[in-house]
This record gives C-alpha cells, sequence and structure tokens, in this order.
C-alpha cells in the first residue's frame, strides 16, 4: 500500500475527518476535485443549527459533538473563524426542537419584546457562527500542523483508490452521487445575498423546516447573510435576480436597515441532501476500509466534528 489514509473531499466533512485521523497518528493524504475555497462548505451562511439533516435523532447527537468542539474553537475567533453569537430562532418553543435542544448551553424560550413582529414565539441561544472562509484556511493549516496534506486531483474510482491506500474516507458531498454512485443523494438549492451590514449584530432565523423560501439573516465579518432558498431537486447555480430581491424584501421585514444595505454578492449553493447521512463502513474485495460520510444537506457545518469523530472510529475498522 503507498498510502495510509486517503481522504476524498476537501470541504467542512472531508478536513475535519483528515484532521481527526491525522491528530491520531495516521498518515493523511485529501483528494480533491476543487480547493476548499471553492466547495459548498466554502459558502454556507455558517450558523450551527440542525436544519434540513436526517435521521434527526443522530443528526442532534452529531450536532451536540460539534457544539463542543466549535464552542472551545471559538476562544480564538481571528485564528479559527467561530464566534460565539446570540440570536432567535423564530417561530417555534424549545420543546417542539429535537431532544438535543435541551443539552445547548443557555437554549431558552423567548420572551415577549425578543421576537420580532409577525411571530409570537422563539427560541434564544448563543452559538456558533462560522466565518466558513476563514474556518476552511484554519482546517487546512490544522490539518498541515497534524503531517495531512491536500491535493487537487479527482477521483473516478473510490475502489480504484481503495487499491492505494489501506482507508479510503468519501467526503464528496453531493458529488458522491456519480462517485459511489448512489441517486439518493440530491441537491437542495439554496440562494444567498451578501450585504453591507447596516449594524446588524445578532443572527436570526426562521423555523421553516421543508419550505422552499425561507428568511435568516447571519452577521458575518465579511457582510451580513441573507437567506434564503431550499429547493429540492433544483440544480441551477445561477443567481436569479427576482429569488433575490425576494430574499431582501423578507430579511428586511425583520432588520429594516437590510432593504437599504448595499448589496455586495450572490450566491447559490447546492446542499448534498440525503434520506439519511450516510456514516459507515464498509469492506471493498481487495481487503481495504471504505468509510462513507456524506448526505449532510443543510447542517453539514453544525454536525463535521461529530461525524469526522465517528468517522474516525470506523476507519480503525
Ligand atoms: C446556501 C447554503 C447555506 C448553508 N448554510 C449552512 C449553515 O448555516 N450551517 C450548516 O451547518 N450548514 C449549512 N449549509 C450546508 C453545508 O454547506 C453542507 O452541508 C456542507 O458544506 C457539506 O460539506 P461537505 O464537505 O460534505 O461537502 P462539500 O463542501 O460539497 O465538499 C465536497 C468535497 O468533495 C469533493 N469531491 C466531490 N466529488 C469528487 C470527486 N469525484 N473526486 C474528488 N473530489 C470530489 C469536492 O471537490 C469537495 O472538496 C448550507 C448550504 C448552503 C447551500
Amino acid at each position: 500500500m503507498a498510502s495510509d489514509v486517503i481522504v476524498v473531499g476537501a470541504g467542512v466533512t472531508g478536513l475535519t475527518s483528515a484532521i481527526v485521523l491525522a491528530e491520531r497518528g495516521r498518515e493523511v493524504e485529501v483528494w480533491t476535485r476543487s480547493p476548499s475555497a471553492e466547495t459548498t462548505s466554502a459558502l454556507a451562511g455558517g450558523l450551527w443549527w440542525p436544519y434540513c439533516i436526517e435521521p434527526r435523532e443522530a443528526a442532534g447527537q452529531w450536532a451536540l459533538r460539534s457544539l463542543a468542539v466549535l464552542t472551545g474553537l471559538a476562544a480564538r475567533p481571528a485564528e479559527t473563524g467561530v464566534r460565539m453569537v446570540g440570536g432567535v430562532h423564530a417561530g417555534v418553543v424549545p420543546a417542539e426542537l429535537g431532544a438535543w435542544a435541551a443539552r445547548v448551553p443557555g437554549l431558552r424560550g423567548a420572551g415577549a419584546g425578543e421576537v420580532p413582529r409577525g411571530w409570537d414565539r422563539g427560541v434564544r441561544a448563543r452559538l456558533p457562527l462560522i466565518d466558513m472562509p476563514a474556518h476552511l484556511d484554519y482546517l487546512q493549516r490544522r490539518l498541515a500542523a497534524a503531517g495531512g496534506t491536500v491535493s487537487v486531483r479527482r477521483v473516478s474510482s473510490l475502489a480504484q483508490v481503495a487499491r492505494t491506500a489501506r482507508t479510503v474516507v468519501n467526503c464528496t458531498g453531493l458529488g458522491a452521487r456519480d462517485l459511489v454512485p448512489d441517486p439518493s443523494v440530491h441537491p437542495v438549492h439554496g440562494q444567498l445575498v451578501i450585504v453591507e451590514d447596516p449594524g446588524v449584530e445578532e443572527w436570526f432565523t426562521v423555523a421553516a423546516e421543508g419550505r422552499a423560501d425561507t428568511v435568516y439573516v447571519l452577521p458575518q465579518p465579511y457582510g451580513v447573510v441573507l437567506g434564503g432558498t431550499a429547493r429540492a431537486h433544483v440544480w441551477d447555480r445561477t443567481p436569479s435576480p427576482c429569488t433575490a430581491q425576494a430574499i431582501i424584501s423578507r430579511c428586511s421585514r425583520v432588520f429594516p436597515g437590510l432593504g437599504r444595505a448595499r448589496v455586495l454578492g450572490h450566491r447559490v449553493g447546492l446542499r448534498p441532501a440525503r434520506p439519511r447521512v450516510r456514516l459507515e463502513a464498509e469492506r471493498l474485495p481487495g481487503g481495504g476500509l471504505l468509510v462513507h460520510n456524506y448526505g449532510h444537506g443543510g447542517a453539514g457545518v453544525t454536525v463535521s466534528w461529530g461525524c469526522a469523530l465517528e468517522a474516525a472510529d470506523l476507519a480503525e475498522g
């Protein structure tokens, strides 16, 4: 065997999986079709919240494991891109969230006056808000410090990669649809608008699981991220001006200053959705171990460390 571990994919799933393995002493190479800055992970809004991911129960556990890691990283925001920021998730009370909610420190029902006009209930919490371009840079530096490497190269057969490495970890997101192949992996289209910050200090989201149009406002260092859409099976990555206008209009009902803010950019990303996350190992005919870690939908950042820790356990095979 030429290699010990090859992780395919350099989004948040691939990099965190590679880091956990490298920090446990494995020799890790990451192979990726596109650099981390061009992955879906790079354009994620970056709020810790288990949204649009199945199965619920397991996602809650992965999210909580990640919360502990991300809370630690938030002690060094300039280095890691992670900050703890307060905000409101409108439209639900804590008891309507999963069992995970009871284990999020400080999460509580929002009091009268804390929920914007138009909603009568909500949840308040202080959560990790992650500047993804900065965080991916941090993850790459941390991987390099642990001896891991990243190369840009496309994989056309996992079985072929498995012939050159003892363990292969498949973190290809939507790419798994063709690579595995796994037709149950599909896109959930998300459009975002980035605007100049008119002074938004807290994040705001609305309970909109399963709805095609959502509302979220995430103050990031590079601008305020306004969302969004969640359209299953839509592949088009061209930002729609009409959708952008509708997003700005929905968000400015919550923070009126957003309606007048200068637009800095438009983004479209495709969430790698699956009926359930695939996090399991299979033994290949040649004896190699293939660990799958993909299909995290709208919460890949939220569950990244929890899934990476479990993937690394599976890789011990
Ligand atoms: C608009 C939007 C907003 C979002 N906001 C949030 C949020 O606030 N919080 C949150 O938790 N999540 C959010 N998400 C979801 C999150 O972005 C994804 O769940 C996460 O990025 C998935 O990460 P990944 O590493 O699995 O996949 P990706 O980031 O897509 O990475 C896949 C990697 O695999 C590589 N690859 C694929 N095929 C091959 C191949 N054949 N050979 C070699 N390499 C290959 C790619 O090049 C890439 O490096 C959002 C998503 C979108 C679209």
